[in-house]
């Protein structure tokens, strides 16, 4: 019995400091990589007096971890990649509204929820690539085009299970429709060159060494394959950049307070900082990726990628239909 008293002494010092510190400390969970937060991060502090912890791993796992402590948690604010998991953490009441100006102000409506529970970051573009010694980019033009006959066993793709592709799917239903989308991937699955690989780099690799022709990728990834490696005979194509109402599928990194924050007010303000031109700049280019900000441009070297016209659905869409898309996905045989 002692030493149970001892251990609750012990566990209400260590409430009573976290209350203390509560106004000066933010708590992050993160599915973005250390890497690519921790100089950002830093700088806030410096610049603001306010220490910020994190914790990285798996947005699946990061969720389910918010969703176990549920009021006890320690976490003021959820950063994740894709819209399709910050749509479901959302969903899942691990978020609130945030009704922020600055945020309005600085990230285009299709880039967040319409009921502010999670606003987007930087952007990521997923598009087409292509083996610049076997394809002409003129024989290039839609996500729908490489579903028809003359890609037949030329085409590469990654996996369905990746949420990356559950998102572009979901947003093909959301431009084109249910019927049309499912002999996409019809179309798509009759011209793999090879079953699904595990990630955008794999399907980059295969598309280099040959082993198809043309595939689907995050620019980031064919940027990082490309800084390595630059003699490699890929090139980076802009999806359906023909009809008025669409453009290249883009998704987010991006992030919501946490419903039982503490410090509501304070994850909002960092919220407001990352979303500005100062943090926008490193947060993109720390990832080879777009700004959310449209004050900020991109690296000159993703410049170098050239301009694009992007999709401007919203990306609440790539959540509420992405049931849909994981089952015609899998009725189509896209493993
Ligand atoms: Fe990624």
């Amino acid at each position: 019995m002692k030493n149970a008293g001892l251990i609750l002494l012990a566990v209400l010092v260590l409430f009573s400091g976290t209350a203390a510190a509560a106004k000066d400390e933010l708590v992050v969970y993160s599915a973005r990589k250390e890497h690519l937060i921790k100089d950002l991060f830093e700088k806030y502090e410096k610049e603001h007096g306010v220490k910020i912890k994190y914790i990285t791993g798996k947005a699946a796992v990061l969720l389910q971890r918010i969703l176990s402590e549920e009021e006890n948690t320690n976490a003021d604010i959820l950063l994740t990649v894709d819209a399709g998991n910050l749509w479901h953490a959302a969903e899942k009441g691990v978020l609130s509204p945030v009704d922020s100006k600055v945020l309005s102000a600085n990230i285009p409506s299709h880039y967040k929820d319409p009921a502010n529970f999670w606003f987007g970051l930087s952007v990521r573009a997923r598009t087409i690539v292509y083996n610049t010694h076997k394809v002409a980019k003129k024989d290039l033009s839609s996500y729908e085009a490489l579903s028809g006959p003359p890609w037949k066993n030329r085409l590469v793709l990654r996996t369905s299970k990746k949420v990356y592709n559950q998102s572009l799917v979901a947003m093909l239903i959301a431009a084109q429709g249910e019927e049309n989308t499912k002999e996409i991937l019809d179309g798509w699955v009759s011209n793999l060159a090879a079953p699904p690989y595990s990630s955008d780099t794999k399907v980059l690799e295969a598309i280099a060494a040959g082993q198809g022709d043309v595939g689907i990728v995050n620019t980031y990834y064919y940027g990082r394959l490309m800084k390595k490696n630059p003699e490699l005979p890929l090139g980076i194509f802009w999806a359906d950049q023909g009809e008025a109402d669409k453009g290249v599928h883009v998704n987010v990194s991006g992030a919501g307070v946490v419903k039982y924050s503490q410090n509501r007010a304070q994850a909002i303000k960092f919220l407001e900082w990352l979303s500005a031109v100062d943090a926008q700049k490193i947060f993109a280019d720390a990832n080879m990726e777009y700004p959310v900000n449209k004050a900020v441009t991109p690296h000159s070297y993703v410049q170098g990628w050239g301009d694009f016209k992007e999709s401007t659905l919203n990306l609440a869409e790539a959540g509420r239909l992405q049931a849909q898309a994981i089952k015609l996905m899998d009725m189509a045989g896209y493993k």
